[in-house]
């Protein structure tokens, strides 16, 4: 099931997806959907396991919900009309609405609610891995950016701010033990708390120039921000202002209430749509040419603006260069990849859906909860965009599907047999090459799959004195004894 690529299939232009799909670890069945061959599929019980390890240390306890779920609980959450056309909509055969999960908060609110009665349940924390859909317009490169995807989402239940604060913050140590322990390195920036509500959001960066993310960061004191929230220190004066047109649109109950709003921005600034959303509170907003203005948004940083001016806020997006608004220093713009993100939730949720608990004074009161998510499939796009070179693939051990690929050339087949038994019995995962392929060929293959050491077994070797053992990363090569190599194999691995 594993047939390997000589060259990229059309239309992949991120090398990290190009090498999953040239090494036989995905292939793709629509826009945004893949099937996950047997490499691909190892690599992915790897990150879980990782996750679940990390997960339980919480105190998590794993359960599962369900792909598809009754429309009633997205309507109570209003994520059914605030949403567009990403959710996933069905109707079943007896005419029941059905959505299918673009995430499970409201699932997770629905069991607190029949789940949870008193403060002496609390506090709690539930995690699943389990698949998404979200039809997103546009997807690309690959599993980067897919329609149908796999997340690890956990959920905190508290009975106040305090105990969301305790495990908002052990899942922010806990996901950079995760993405350490998976070999990509991560930056946590400030974000928007975006379609999930709520009032505090971090996410998890994987810093790489395919990234649609824009990251404003500050060397001089830290600050980093993603740039739909990032702030900045404005010029005292502007040179003149510009104009932009926008409908707004607020769904209320089944319709759609629009707004044409012209925000007034310093001239040469940006508008932050973002920031527009928040501060009108509404789902979306749409540029347009209408003329006739319904509110008129006056950026905090126009200085003299004797026009009307409904609102007065900070609207306008960060640049490069822009004074941070700390420490005056100039941001820098970075591109990133978005692997996981923490929500404070508090009581968006159980409000609306009725998931409250009695407290010791015997009154009802809503959960507080959290809601915290890593990209499972994401993320092994990204750590197969982080760990590759120009030959293939280069696995980190933790992730790799095997951990070591055994290959037999001319006169070494019956010791490699031999050495595969040995090996599999010391609890050692290997991928053994016996085809009847040319050397190249699997020499070829090897470098492409990537998996971290290579024992080649030929004549030429057991002349030599034994196996050659090459390490992927670095391609350090030595030819170690049989005798030895149990103990050699067993101690690389270890070290790593
Ligand atoms: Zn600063």
């Amino acid at each position: 099931m594993n047939e390997t690529l000589r060259e990229a299939p059309a239309a992949t232009e991120v090398a990290g997806h190009q090498l999953l799909l040239r090494a036989g670890f995905v292939r793709q069945m629509a826009a945004g959907v893949f099937s996950y061959l047997h490499l691909g599929q190892r690599a992915l019980q790897k990150l879980e396991a990782i996750m679940r390890q990390e997960m339980n240390a919480l105190g998590g306890q794993e359960i599962k919900m369900p792909v598809v779920h009754p429309a009633a609980l997205w309507q109570a959450s209003r994520r059914w009309y605030e949403i567009d056309a990403e959710l996933g909509r069905l109707v079943d055969r007896n005419g029941r609405s059905l959505t299918l999960a673009l995430s499970h908060e409201e699932t997770l609110a629905e069991l607190a609610r029949q789940e949870i009665h008193s403060y002496r349940q609390l506090p709690q924390l539930a995690y699943h891995i389990q698949i998404k859909w979200r039809d997103d317009p546009r997807p690309r490169a690959g599993l980067i950016r897919s329609r149908e995807f796999t997340m690890l989402d956990s959920y905190s239940l508290d009975v106040d701010e305090a105990g969301l604060e305790a495990q908002y913050q052990a899942h922010y140590e806990a996901y950079f033990r995760i993405f350490a322990r998976c070999g990509l390195p991560v930056l946590a920036v400030e974000a928007d708390v975006g379609m999930m509500g709520g009032t505090q959001a971090h996410e998890f960066m994987y810093l790489t120039p395919i990234g649609e993310d824009t990251l404003l960061l500050c060397d001089g004191c830290g600050y980093r921000a993603n740039r739909q929230v990032a702030t900045f220190r404005k010029p005292e004066k502007s040179d003149g202002t510009e104009t932009m047109q926008f409908v707004a649109e607020l769904v209320a109950g089944e319709e759609t209430i629009e707004q044409v709003v012209t925000a007034v921005l310093p001239k040469h600034v940006q508008i932050n749509e973002t920031k527009l959303v928040h501060l009108l509170d509404v789902q979306r907003v749409r540029p347009t040419a209408e003329q006739a203005t319904d509110l008129w948004v006056v950026d905090d940083g126009v200085g003299d603006w004797s026009g009307q001016a409904d609102r007065v806020a900070d609207i306008a997006a960060a640049q490069e260069g822009d004074a941070c608004a700390n420490c005056g220093q100039p941001l820098r713009t970075v591109r990133a990849v978005e692997v996981a993100n923490i929500f404070k939730l508090g009581t968006r949720y159980s409000r609306t859906m009725g998931a409250t608990f009695v407290d010791e004074q015997d009154e009802a009161q809503p959960i507080v909860m959290g809601s915290y998510g890593i990209g499972v499939t994401r993320l092994l796009a990204c750590v197969a965009e982080h760990h590759h070179d120009e030959n293939g693939l280069a696995w980190p051990v933790a992730v790799a599907p095997y951990q070591v690929h055994l290959l037999a050339l001319r006169g070494g087949m019956e010791t490699a047999v031999t050495l595969y038994q040995n090996l599999q019995q010391a609890g050692i995962e290997v991928l053994f090459d016996d085809r009847d392929v040319r050397p190249g060929v699997k020499f070829n293959d090897a470098d492409l799959i990537g998996l971290p050491l290579r024992l080649t077994v030929s004549q030429r070797s057991l002349v030599a004195g034994g196996v050659e053992v090459q390490v992927r990363t670095g391609g350090e090569t030595a030819v170690v004894p049989l005798a030895d190599l149990l103990n050699h194999v067993t101690t690389w691995l270890a070290e790593q």
